[in-house]
């Protein structure tokens, strides 16, 4: 396969690396990646061991107060390079990440571009770490904020974007002067170690220290949990489902640690009786299939008015029909494999709860066979008609299942629907009624932290602040001010005075032994 050689990348490879320097590997136990394109085992990787651990954390340790001594343009110059290295290997890392993850070709792509998107906007980010300057109560005295690199900040990733979600971590973490230490998934390591050979050619051509970009392919329960309860970790910038942010949310919260938490989404779309259909059946054919369902931001639940709800059902059972599932390298097929065997039994049990519920499979439901592969990753897409109180509508199943929901009456009852679920990560309201879409918008509209008009749920613009509230744990990662929540921030008052007034009006007077008599 010529991409794993134009990215480097060899049969066996260490796990574990201080950002230019890979720990030697022999001894340690394997993680053989296989692709759910084919069923090939293509690379082994050794784990991480609890010793390359405390070696990856004290190289960290030492690089922070150098990396953090930079100043911050300093440092976007060198994500600005790492950006450009990013374009030289975009189709390679692009082709890997498509067939380690299962996603098309075009959505590999879109995320190595992600990627070299948040690298330009840090540039520009690194000369824009400013804090704001108020009004003091007190005279001669001025009163501001100033934020500072805040430390070690530990990064895990899921599975199903196995670089974009690094990249909206470490890029804005580096331009805020911290170092980072990364735990991508077990199911998608090659793309992690095929990035930091990339980063770490940037990192060696400019003469940087060990342990700035560091990465640690290890198990959940012995490497992942170490970085939750490390107190030289001040930050976990964790991205995964709901019940691992539990855990995660806990275990770092015990010693006061800072978290990031992007969680699972069991986002809505709602179609007014004022929607133009030829903008909603492409958006909803796009955001539930897209990825084979396995993005956060995935349309899960279709909410549809009662007069349109046949019209619109007609379109997509035609769309699904339409549909090419195969090989995702290429470009002919919509949709590609789940990402495993666990994921796929996943899916199975969910349509079998679908039924059980009480509602109807419309499309699809099963797994395929006897395609020209080995992989047993294959589902169809799955069209569900279902009602809104099942338990099974109110979970998130990483899978491509929609759920068609009919709603009848005003906007306000397709809103208290979108909101019923536990997350709230992305919304979508397609309509041409001004009354609908800013009432959706409004305090009483929709409760997710993304909220969509005439567009998808699925799929976002790295400018914005990405992220969501409820059971989706309030992070927010990316773009708009979400680099504060890298930096420690401090609220400075100075006295340029020759008095000492208190604030509030405070009085407290010492009076010393020699001016009493
Ligand atoms: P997962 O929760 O199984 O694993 C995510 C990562 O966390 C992996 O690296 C895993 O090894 C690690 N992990 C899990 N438990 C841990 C623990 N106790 N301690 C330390 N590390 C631990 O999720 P997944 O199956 O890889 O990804 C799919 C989930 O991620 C979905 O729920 C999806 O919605 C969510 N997701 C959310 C966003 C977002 O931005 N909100 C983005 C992508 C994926």
């Amino acid at each position: 396969m010529n991409f794993l050689d134009a990215l480097y990348l060899e049969k066996t490879m260490s796990g574990t690396s201080t950002g230019t320097k890979w720990l030697a590997h022999k001894g340690r136990r394997k993680i053989i990646a296989s692709s759910p394109v084919d069923g090939e085992a293509f690379a082994g990787i050794h784990k991480a061991t609890p010793a390359d651990y405390e070696h990856v954390m004290a190289q960290a340790e030492v690089a922070f107060p150098l990396w953090r001594a930079l100043p911050a343009p300093k440092r976007g110059e060198i994500v600005r390079q790492i950006g450009l290295r990013l374009r030289d290997f975009k189709l390679p890392l692009g082709t890997l990440i498509s067939y380690e993850t299962g996603k098309p070709l075009q959505e590999g792509l879109g995320e190595v571009q992600e990627v070299i998107d948040i690298c330009d906007y840090c540039v520009g980010q690194a000369r824009m770490l400013y804090g704001m300057t108020t009004v003091s109560e007190r005279p001669d005295h001025r009163l501001f904020e100033q934020y500072h690199p805040l430390g070690i900040v530990a990064i895990i990733t899921a599975f199903n974007f196995p670089v974009a979600v690094w990249g909206w971590n470490a890029m804005i973490a580096a331009i805020c002067g911290d170092v980072t230490v990364w735990k991508p998934s077990s199911k998608a390591p090659v793309s992690a170690i095929a990035v930091q050979k990339i980063i770490a050619r940037v990192l060696e051509h400019n003469g940087l220290p060990e342990g700035i970009f560091s990465l640690l392919i290890g198990d959940r329960n012995t490497i992942g949990e170490k970085l939750l309860i490390d107190r030289r970790i001040p930050l976990v910038s964790f991205t995964g489902s709901v019940d691992s942010g539990r855990i995660v949310a806990q275990k770092v919260g015990v010693r006061l640690g800072k978290t990031i938490l992007e969680l699972g989404g069991n986002n809505a779309m709602i179609i007014t009786e004022h929607a133009d259909l030829r903008l909603a059946i492409p958006a909803v054919v796009f955001g539930a299939v897209g990825t084979a369902g396995q993005r956060c931001t995935t349309t899960r639940r279709l909410l549809v008015h009662g007069s349109c709800y046949d019209d619109v059902k007609k379109h997509l059972c035609r769309a699904y029909g339409s549909l090419k599932i195969g090989n995702p390298l290429l470009e002919a097929n919509h949709m590609g494999p789940l990402i495993d065997k666990d994921a796929v039994k996943v899916f199975r049990k969910a349509v079998k709860a679908i039924i059980n519920q009480g509602g109807t499979i419309l499309f699809g439901g099963n797994i395929l066979k006897n395609l020209e592969y080995s992989s047993v990753c294959y589902v169809e897409p799955t069209l569900a008609e279902v009602e809104s109180h099942y338990p099974i509508v109110r979970k998130e199943t990483f899978a491509p299942i929609l759920y068609l929901i009919r709603y009848e009456g005003g906007i306000e009852n397709a809103i208290a629907l979108n909101n019923q679920v536990d997350q709230g990560l992305a919304s979508a309201i397609f309509s041409t009624n001004h009354n609908q879409i800013e009432t959706f918008l409004s305090a009483r509209g929709s409760d997710c932290g993304i909220a969509n008009v005439n567009i998808g749920t699925s799929g976002a613009e790295i400018g914005g602040a990405f992220g969501g509230e409820k059971d989706t744990g309030g992070g927010r990662e990316s773009g708009s001010d979400s680099w504060k929540a890298y930096m420690r921030r401090q609220t400075v008052t100075v006295n340029y005075g020759s008095s000492l007034p208190l604030a509030q009006g405070i009085k407290f007077v010492i009076q010393e032994e020699g001016e009493r008599s």
